[in-house]
């Protein structure tokens, strides 16, 4: 089926308008007509080939949220007329220990997930295009259900990563009433840390290097707000963390937040810049018992309990709207820190 899209043909070339072919919907596979997608950092630093790995024709785009146009005969969670949205991935194994914990972005088969764009579908060495475009084909295992109403759709895409991304981590370490837990870079999955940790109980620091974030971070839900590049406003916090997720997509120094965590605190990287962070300082992680990880999205279940939990709670994320043919200049507004929280291109601009 050939399907518009928006799509970069080398590291350097700006995004622009092509054609590309999507599969005929398969017995497990539903058609999605994409109404709304969000743009993710991790679009730009792959599109601009600022990871290792990029292969072009790239059709960034994994905050998906859409109609169901047609389905498979073995569908059977979702149907046509139905909203439905597709987040980071669209397949896997299915078969390792990692997905069989749902855990598909762990997957430990020859070919680990498949991306919904940048991926090697069915290992078949095919490169996937993702939601920069008018329609996409996923089997039914990577589709999830949209349980908010249709007014909040363009906000709810951004859940698809940003929402996952920080609340994948945010349960796997516990965060929650009595827990005091900082979210490092108020962008896009900052400002979803921010409100899904809150709305979880936990006591929520923002750090910012943007002073002109701080109003918008207690609004988002945070009990304090710390400009990152203030000694005194760092010194404050030393060893009182139980719990530091951070979004930064640019190398910085990490002794900064380490210093901050309490004993048997975590330091969760999320933030995945294309060069690395200097080496931190041992001392502040044997002294406390101190740990720095890192997590990537969360797995289908996972998606959906978060997905329902943010529907529940009436929890969007803040989005700008933006027309598809303005993607190069929201990216460098994103390069600024200049994102109040997330872009959201509206599909439509692509289709007229
Ligand atoms: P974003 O909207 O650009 O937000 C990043 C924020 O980090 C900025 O708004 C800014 O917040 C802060 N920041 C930027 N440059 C900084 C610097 N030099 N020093 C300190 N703070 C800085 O990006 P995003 O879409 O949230 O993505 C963030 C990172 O996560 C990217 O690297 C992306 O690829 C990665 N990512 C990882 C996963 C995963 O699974 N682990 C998933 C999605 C995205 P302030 O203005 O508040 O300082
Ligand atoms: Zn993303
Ligand atoms: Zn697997």
């Amino acid at each position: 089926m050939q399907t518009k899209a928006y799509a970069a043909q080398s590291g350097t070339t700006p995004l622009a308008e092509t054609v590309i072919d999507r599969r005929a919907p398969g017995g497990s596979d539903v058609a999605i007509e994409i109404l709304y997608c969000g743009v993710c950092h991790s679009d730009l630093h792959t599109a601009r080939a600022e990871w290792p790995g990029t292969r072009f024709p790239c059709v960034p785009g994994h905050e998906i949220v859409g109609r169901v146009t047609a389905v498979g005969d073995a569908v059977t969670r979702v149907a046509v007329g139905d909203f439905a949205a597709v987040g980071c991935l669209v397949d896997s194994c299915r078969t390792c220990a990692s997905c069989g914990e749902d855990l598909e972005q762990y997957c430990e088969g020859p070919h680990g997930f498949c991306g919904t764009y940048n991926g090697w579908a069915d290992g078949s060495g095919e490169n996937t295009y993702g939601g920069y475009s008018a329609g996409i084909v996923v089997d039914e295992h990577f589709v999830l259900n949209v349980r908010h109403g249709e007014q909040d759709l363009a906000a709810v895409a951004p859940l698809l990563c940003a929402g996952i991304t920080t609340w994948s981590p945010l349960r796997h370490w516990g965060a929650g009433p009595g827990k005091k837990v900082g979210i490092v870079g108020i962008g896009g999955l900052g400002h979803m840390g921010v409100k899904l940790a809150d709305a979880l109980g936990a006591h929520v620091v923002a750090f910012t290097t943007s002073d002109s974030k701080r109003q918008d971070a207690f609004k988002l839900g945070a009990d304090e707000v710390v400009n990152s590049r203030s000694a005194e406003e760092m010194a404050a916090h030393a060893r009182s963390f139980d719990l530091i997720v951070n979004t930064v997509a640019a190398p910085h120094n990490l002794d900064a937040f380490t210093a901050l965590l309490r004993r048997d605190g975590a330091l969760v990287l999320v933030g995945a810049p294309s060069s690395p962070h200097p080496s931190p300082a041992v001392f502040n992680l044997i002294f406390g018992r101190r740990a720095i990880a890192g997590s990537l999205i969360g797995g289908i279940k996972e998606t959906q309990e978060m997905l329902d939990f943010c529907a529940e709670r009436g929890i969007t994320s803040d989005v700008e709207m933006i027309a598809m043919q303005d993607i190069e200049d929201a990216y460098e507004r994103m390069l600024r820190s200049d994102v109040k929280y997330r872009f959201v291109i509206d599909m439509a601009t692509l289709k007229a």
